[in-house]
């Protein structure tokens, strides 16, 4: 596994610093057609399930410290595989077999004799506080169960569809149709702009985010559009601020439910902030020192560490 972590030069890739990046699971790709190889594999001692339940993944209860991610192993992983839904290959990773399991047909998914003390819990909100490396597999698990979820149906149609390649293609069972789906990944950007003078940025409260979190402008990409465009419109939209000099930083894969985060930077060439489109309930230019402040205040909250927000800020306050 180290060697091929070498090979895939990761110390290369800019977004390696991000928290779902960090994973290291050969893919495979190889393997998903080799139907005979996925069987026997389920049954192998170096089988590893990673079991997901209504989009929840399975933790250790722990009652002082952060629940801890389960991946089964022997005959519990063999057990969930035989009563899941959906099995997904995942990867190989340190001489293991990684799949993910999609138990989400089991109203009670402890009668399928799991671990003791453990519980489905949403990774959205542990994500930051687990081990980096374990929440990129769970992340990865519970992102394309959820795209098998999503796509049971053709959407040209509408006859059922089956899995195959390994849980990576869903086709649709019409002899006529056959259509083929392929899983799919939302772009959105996220930008942090600077003030003409470059001695503040723009930051916004969302109306959704807990607490009085303020954070750098995101919104979706839409079709037919460059990412520069997106750029520039979400900004435009959401506070009223003209862009310009826009440029791509790195990128954070967010499998909630299914997006990569784009991360730019861009200048602004005016600075009168009016919030258009009732996303932002308030955006205003902060300088270095209030953003610092903010920081170790408790009234007003900074992106979570981790986040690709959050990066893009502290890059910028590194810079000065
Ligand atoms: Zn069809």
């Amino acid at each position: 596994m180290i060697d091929y972590a070498k090979k895939l030069c990761i110390h290369d890739i800019m977004s390696f610093r991000f928290y779902h990046e960090h994973i290291l699971l050969n893919r495979a790709p190889h393997f998903r057609k080799d139907k005979m190889w996925l069987k026997s594999n389920l049954k192998n001692t170096n089988t590893r399930v990673i079991p997901v339940w209504q989009n929840k993944n399975l933790f250790k209860e722990n009652n002082k410290k952060t629940p801890s991610p389960i991946i089964l192993s022997g005959t519990a992983a063999l057990n969930v595989c035989n009563e899941a839904r959906e099995i997904v290959f995942l990867g190989l990773l340190d001489n293991k077999i990684y799949f993910a399991a999609d138990i989400t047909n089991h109203e009670d998914p402890f009668s399928m004799d799991l671990p003791e003390r453990s519980v489905f819990a949403d990774l959205r909100s542990l994500a930051t506080s687990i081990n980096y490396m374990e929440a990129g597999y769970l992340a990865y698990a519970r992102a394309i169960v959820y795209w098998n979820q999503n796509n049971q149906f053709c959407g040209q149609c509408g006859s059922k569809t089956k899995s195959i390649n390994g849980g990576h293609e869903r086709k649709c069972i019409s002899e006529t149709c056959s259509k083929s789906i392929f899983p799919r990944t939302d772009p959105a950007v996220i930008m942090l702009v600077t003030h003409p003078t470059d001695d503040k940025c723009l930051l916004g409260h969302n109306k959704k985010f807990q607490g009085l979190r303020f954070s750098t402008i995101a919104g979706f990409v839409e079709p037919g559009e460059m990412l520069e465009q997106a750029v520039a419109r979400e900004v435009f939209e959401e506070t009223n601020i003209k862009v310009r000099n826009i440029k791509y930083q790195a990128s954070q894969p967010w499998p909630f439910p299914a997006s990569i985060m784009l991360g730019f930077t861009a200048q602004a060439t005016s600075t009168a902030i009016i919030c258009h489109d009732g996303e932002l309930e308030e955006a205003r230019w902060f300088s270095r020192q209030e953003i610092i402040e903010m920081s170790n205040s408790d009234d007003m909250l900074p992106p979570p560490k981790l986040s690709i927000s959050r990066w893009l800020i502290d890059t910028w306050l590194k810079k000065f």
